[in-house]
Formats: C-alpha cells, structure tokens, sequence
C-alpha cells in the first residue's frame, strides 16, 4: 500500500483513505468525495495502481475547482496518462525539481 496520508490541492487538504471492497461495493478503484476534502483508494489495487488512481482522483479535484466544466473522464483520462508517463520516464529531472523546491523551501 503506497500508504500517502493527505495531498494539498491548492491550499486545500484532501484526506486519503484506502478501503477494501471499494470495487465490489462501488465498481471503481479510486473515488474523490463530492466535497473534495477525501479520496478514496481501494487497499486490494496494487501499488502502481493505486498511484494512478491517486493521480486521477488528484487530477478531478483539481480541474473540478478551476473549471468543472472540464470535469470529463475523457480529459482526466488523458492528464492521468500524462503526468503517469512523466513521472516514471523522468524520475531523474523530478528529482532535481524536488531537491530544488525543497531548497526553497528551507532557505524562505
Ligand atoms: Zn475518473
């Protein structure tokens, strides 16, 4: 289980569960509340799945308070592939983001 507690989606804390039977009992992997303050992850799904399904639940939030007009699974669909391929192909350059954004945040 990959385990992350809480994400911060602009200023706002989104609490992460991780529930079993999420599928059985409501035919999906991964659901962001109505309220966008909890998203909830099936514990059965693997671990590389349940980082898409974080990504993706992350991603409907997201667009949901900018534009939720946008709010399509097609697009979600399509951001959660983006940003999934990004992140493994470029572990290296995300690194060397992170390390600097954490520099930043020490030296504020
Ligand atoms: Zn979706």
């Amino acid at each position: 289980m990959i385990d992350i507690k809480k994400v911060k989606v602009f200023h706002k804390d989104i609490k992460i569960n991780y529930l079993s039977n999420l599928m059985a009992n409501r035919g999906k992997l991964g659901e962001c509340g109505y309220l966008l303050d909890e998203i909830d992850i099936s514990s059965e799904a693997t671990d590389n799945s349940q980082i898409s399904v974080l990504l993706h639940e992350i991603l409907h939030a997201s667009i949901e308070m900018l534009d939720p007009d946008l709010n399509e699974e097609k697009n979600i669909k399509l951001l959660e592939i983006i940003f999934a391929t990004l992140l493994r192909d470029n572990i290296e350059v995300f690194r060397t983001i992170l390390n600097i954004l954490e520099n930043e945040t020490e030296t504020r």
